[in-house]
């Protein structure tokens, strides 16, 4: 097992320095060229790789030009335009409905406020953080999805288990200025080597700083279980 930096914030800091130097160019990997497909692809990205979500999207964007083409869409139509897609079925019914509120509440535009954006159908605070961030340049928290949670656990920055606390508790170690970039990062890291069912320790740039490291500790802190 590694040795974690004495407090959780040395550790976040060493965490962040250390992927910076791996993955200088990190950042969303999914496709889009308007605040309104950065909201569809992160809705459709729910449960579903970002590669399926872009394969899909290059079509759909190309087919349905703004809210009012989404709102006005048949439910099975814009559904069966989405069958590669992890739970289509309810995600076209979120575009289709946040779709109506947008044009109704807000003039076609995408809002630009956690509140308003967590009243739209399926979406949620990560959700909202993603579009905040990418398309409004706003950072009001940390995009806690199942990297960050799982290597936020493993490194011994949260005990917290859900995303909601995990983030509350990041808020309080990663300065403020890494909000956006440290979920980029344990994105990569994740994808790359700290992967959730097989993660290559002996090859980590995290491993001597990592509580969880399997060529010695017993336990994955993600999950709490034996390796
Ligand atoms: S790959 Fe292993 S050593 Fe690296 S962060 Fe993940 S659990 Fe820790």
């Amino acid at each position: 097992m590694g040795t974690p930096r004495e407090t959780r914030e040395e550790q976040a800091e060493t965490v962040i320095d250390r992927l910076e130097e791996a993955y200088p160019d990190s950042t969303i990997s999914l496709r889009y060229s308007n605040r309104l497909e950065l909201l569809i692809a992160v809705i459709l990205s729910a449960q579903c790789t970002d590669e399926r979500v872009n394969k899909e999207t290059e079509h759909l964007f190309e087919k349905y030009d703004g809210a009012e083409d989404y709102a006005n869409a048949p439910q099975e139509e814009l559904a069966e335009d989405l069958s590669s897609i992890t739970y289509y079925n309810s995600k076209a019914e979120y575009i289709r409905t946040s779709c109506e509120l947008i044009l109704e509440e807000h003039d076609g535009e995408v809002p630009d406020t956690m509140d308003e954006l967590t009243e739209l159908s399926g979406v949620g605070r990560k959700t909202a953080n993603v579009v905040l961030q990418h398309g409004h340049d706003v950072v009001e928290g940390i995009v806690v999805d199942t990297h960050v949670q799982r290597l936020s656990r493993r490194l011994g920055l949260t005990e917290e288990q859900y995303p909601e606390q995990i983030e509350q508790d990041l808020m309080t170690i990663v300065p403020e200025g890494y909000w956006q970039q440290f979920t980029h990062l344990c994105i990569d890291h994740g994808r790359a080597t700290c992967s959730a069912q097989n993660p290559d320790c002996s090859d980590c740039v995290l491993a001597d700083i990592c509580p969880s490291e399997k060529g010695d500790s017993e336990i994955d802190l993600a999950s709490g279980d034996a390796w």
